[in-house]
């Protein structure tokens, strides 16, 4: 059987989830990486030169010797790439990759709230991607949201949709990771906890509110709940973790709550998307869990964990999820989300080029 894959670059590749990028496609049935991209700094440098690389595997050798490319579309000879870049300057270069035709899938916050863009988690909000279709340019945009969201978002769909949510409270501590390469600084860090992350509360409490949205002809209607955020930045290396508590509108007892974690699944799961966890959401019965350390890396870090489930007094229930930040919080949800694409055939330029494609797509 022939079969051939789909070229994508990475816009932004020398940085730490660029590298995840690398990591996450690196034997990718459906994406090959062709074109590596990052600022001037690292332009026209053999990759292995230009990257201070991260990651706990080994640095791909087709991908380290690959010439790292300035941010220009007509450079591109990919027609799908992955963001990675920079807030300070993923918005104007993603327009302009989109006007030259060229789809991005990106992690950068500048287009999330774009009216016609959609803030995709997969098995959450799928539906939003109907927005594309109003899309003018011949590349398409699609965000993923923030890190901390992703984890948040999914774990409260399924109670959304089973029992209603009228308000959320949520206290974060996220991984140093989530600051980028060099990030916080360890004097900074080591024997502390910042209590601040600039925008990140404003991203936790719009963004939710756009993804658990009901599509509604041509437009995202905000989820009506109210939610407030507290972001911490603690010494973990990977993994963000939430303590969530929830008001529900039919409020269930805790083995539904936790039934209802459990048999959570999606398009991505019916799909059997490369990425896609087996399971969404693992509900974990210890005490004392989950843990970054000891949990990140559930279902290929592609799932979130919940745990700790109980009764609050001032709301309906609390829990504990953690997700990981640079593989379901940044790199892998943007693999899903682009993989998500080409399964329901929304990029037509860029399909898989199979013979018999009933083996890959099922
Ligand atoms: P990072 O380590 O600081 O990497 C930033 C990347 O942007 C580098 O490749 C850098 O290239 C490139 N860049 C910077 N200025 C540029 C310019 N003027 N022109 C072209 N490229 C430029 O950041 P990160 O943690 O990987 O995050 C990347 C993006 O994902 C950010 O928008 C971030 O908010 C978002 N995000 C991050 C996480 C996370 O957990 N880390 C999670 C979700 C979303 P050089 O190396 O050449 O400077």
């Amino acid at each position: 059987m022939v079969f051939k894959k789909i070229p994508v670059g990475i816009l932004g590749a020398t940085g730490v989830v660029g590298q995840r990028f690398i990591e996450l496609l690196e034997g990718h049935p459906w994406f090959e990486v062709k074109c590596l991209a990052a600022s001037e700094k690292s332009a026209f440098k053999p990759y292995k030169e230009a990257v201070n690389w991260l990651m706990a595997s080994k640095l791909p050798p087709k991908i380290a010797d690959l010439i790292v490319q300035p941010c220009q579309p007509n450079l591109f000879p990919c027609k799908l790439v992955f963001s990675s870049l920079s807030a300070s300057v993923a918005g104007e270069i993603e327009s302009d990759f989109a006007r030259h035709g060229i789809t991005v899938v990106t992690n950068a916050r500048n287009h999330r709230m774009n009216k016609t863009v959609p803030l995709l988690v997969p098995e959450v909000n799928s539906s939003h991607l109907d927005l594309l279709k109003i899309q003018k340019e011949a590349g398409k945009i699609i965000t993923n949201p923030n890190c901390s969201t992703i984890g948040l978002t999914l774990a409260l769909k399924p109670l959304s949709d089973l029992f209603g949510i009228e308000a959320v409270h949520v206290v974060t501590m996220q991984a140093i990771s989530g600051a980028g390469y060099p990030g916080v600084s360890s004097f900074d860090i080591l024997d502390n906890v910042i209590p601040f992350i600039r925008g990140e509360e404003q991203k936790m409490e719009t963004e939710s509110l756009k993804i658990l949205g009901s599509y509604e002809t041509a437009e995202v209607l905000f989820h009506p709940m109210k939610i407030s955020a507290q972001c911490n930045r603690v010494a973990v290396s990977d993994g963000h973790l939430l303590n969530v508590s929830v008001k529900l509108k039919n409020k269930p007892t805790i083995q539904e709550m936790i039934e209802a974690f459990r048999s959570f699944s999606s398009l991505p799961q019916k799909y059997s998307l490369p990425l896609s966890p087996e399971k969404p959401i693992h509900y974990l019965d210890e005490e004392n869990s989950p843990q970054p350390k000891k949990h990140r890396h559930i279902d290929k870090g592609m799932a979130i964990s919940v745990g700790r489930l109980r009764e609050c007094p001032l709301m309906d229930y609390k829990f504990v999820v953690l997700s990981h930040n640079t593989i379901r919080g940044a790199a892998g949800g943007a693999i899903l989300n682009a993989e998500l694409l080409v399964r329901l055939g929304l990029l037509p330029h860029l399909s898989l080029s199979l013979e018999d494609k009933s083996n890959q797509l099922q």
